[in-house]
């Protein structure tokens, strides 16, 4: 048996679209390194989206990977309504009436566009912006007439059919949750999907509408707020304390904030989740010109490594795997850009590593799975352990170990199917299904001979496992066990 190096930390998530949809690409993806996908349901039919959740969770199970499923609801997210012809090109300097569609027969043309977003003239002021494509088109409020905005276009181009529309600064009124999201969800819970992904949140209200869906529905998947609105960012203390991770939208983001505060953004979401304990994804454009081209650019490459070092649970691909040329070759270089930046990070003395102080501070929390998990983690440094193990309920655990960013990976074994899957995107870890173990030594053995038939650890090896004792006992981790591997 070939003894796997060590393994890498960070997580891989790849959006799948029209460029990765077939057999033979989900299969390359996985094999490329893809840990999670992620279904983008702002696109495509319910039936493409059921058919592809069925080859991933099969090319999955013939490679022996576990493949963690994220569905992204599109949330209430502004769209301009369908343009006569498709496209049409807004002449910079010309004046527009912008109109909230009433009708499916309200067509956009280039002197008046439809958008559906309801409570408009209600809500923008004169003077404030409306972006339309990625913010390709701008255009300025100059007065409202009844249901009729009046708007100046200061850049210009072609608008096409569906293109998102942000209106920054405006605190846009409305549910969190839009019918086609519930009907998505219906699918994910359905396809029993393992997390799900909300965007648009706007504070911490429309996380809890989610999550009492879920509930409602008796569906465990975890809830993920994706953070792209300037409100959302102000209230992140709030939307963490009830989500279950966090995406760092950079796309809508930069597009709601000012481009230069992002890296900001970015570094003080990640710090709080890391503090939190609760997993963090860094989106949008890592990889943007591999959509094309074989390599990436310097800066990108220097993006996805500065996301590892600030500590993020896992980087996201979107156009690249979904629409770009190669997508498994964009996840090898992502794979290795992840495992030098890495290396690096390890390198460097404990205190050069950037993680926040307080993630050792334990002393007034008196959480004792934290406590425990600090002490297993310091003590696999000491005695040179091949890998951390917790066997959890219900995931809390192994969120406890990865929270340090130990250098040996971290296995997580569980008789939950829900822990297994929303493990995938947590930091270094790997999760295992095993059946409840009501005797501690019963649940050590059966850890050590996984671990050593799958290849993970092997004779002469030293582990450190974590566990709740007595183990019947669900909800406390209070066991600390150097495990010598015979
Ligand atoms: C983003 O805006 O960065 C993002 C991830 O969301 P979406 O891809 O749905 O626009």
């Amino acid at each position: 048996m070939i003894f796997p190096s060590m393994p890498r930390h960070t997580k891989i998530i790849s959006t799948l679209g029209p460029a990765s949809s077939s057999r033979d690409t989900i299969a390359d993806l996985i094999e490329a390194g893809t840990d999670v996908v992620r279904l983008n349901f702002s696109h495509g039919e319910h039936e493409d989206h059921r058919r592809v959740v069925a080859l991933v969770r099969e090319e999955a199970e013939k490679q022996d990977r576990q493949v963690t499923i994220l569905q992204d609801l599109q949330g209430p997210r502004i769209r301009v309504s369908p343009v006569q012809g498709g496209t049409t090109l807004l002449s910079e300097g010309t004046q527009v009436t912008i109109s909230a569609s009433t009708s499916p027969d309200d067509v956009s043309s280039e002197s008046h566009i439809y958008i559906s977003y309801k409570a408009l003239a209600q809500d923008v002021a004169p003077g404030g912006q409306i972006l339309i494509d990625d913010g390709r088109l701008s255009l300025t409020v100059l007065s409202i007439k009844g249901d009729d905005v009046y708007a100046h276009v200061d850049v210009g181009g072609v608008l096409k059919s569906r293109k998102g529309v942000n209106l920054p600064r405006v605190r846009t009124s409305g549910p969190a949750l839009t019918e086609k999201d519930l009907a998505d969800l219906e699918v994910a819970i359905d396809l029993n999907i393992d997390w799900i992904a909300l965007s648009f949140v706007r504070n911490e209200t429309d996380v809890v509408h989610l999550r009492k869906h879920l509930k409602a529905a008796g569906h465990r998947a975890g809830v993920i707020a994706k953070i792209e609105k300037p409100e959302a960012f102000d209230a992140i203390d709030n939307i963490l304390a009830v989500s279950d991770g966090i995406m760092v939208a950079r796309g809508d983001l930069g597009i709601e904030m000012p481009m230069s505060s992002i890296p900001h953004a970015q570094k003080t979401i990640i710090h709080k989740c890391l503090l939190a304990g609760k997993p963090v994804i860094t989106a949008t454009q890592m990889l943007e010109s591999m959509i094309e081209d074989h390599v990436p650019t310097r800066a990108e490459a220097s993006d996805v490594a500065n996301a590892v070092l600030d500590g993020t649970d896992a980087v996201m691909l979107s156009g690249e795997t979904a629409v770009g040329h190669h997508p498994p070759r964009v996840v090898e270089a992502m794979a290795r850009i992840i495992k030098a930046a890495e290396e690096h990070w390890y390198a460097l003395p404990e205190k050069g590593r950037g993680l926040p102080e307080e993630l050792s501070d334990v002393e007034d929390s008196r959480d004792i799975t934290d406590a425990v998990s600090l002490t297993a983690c310091e003590l696999a440094t000491h005695v040179g352990a091949r890998a951390l193990v917790c066997l959890t309920a219900s995931g809390a655990t192994a969120r406890a170990l990865a929270k340090h960013r130990p250098r040996m990976p971290v296995y997580a074994f569980t008789d939950s199917p829900n822990v297994i899957g929303q493990a995938g995107i947590l930091w270094g870890t790997k999760a295992f299904q095993i059946p409840f173990q009501s005797d501690t030594d019963a649940g050590v053995r059966l850890v050590q001979q996984t671990l050593v038939s799958k290849g993970y650890i092997r004779s002469g090896d030293t582990i450190v496992i974590c566990a709740g004792m007595p183990l019947p006992r669900k909800g406390r981790t209070n066991l600390v066990h150097v495990s010598y591997v015979d």
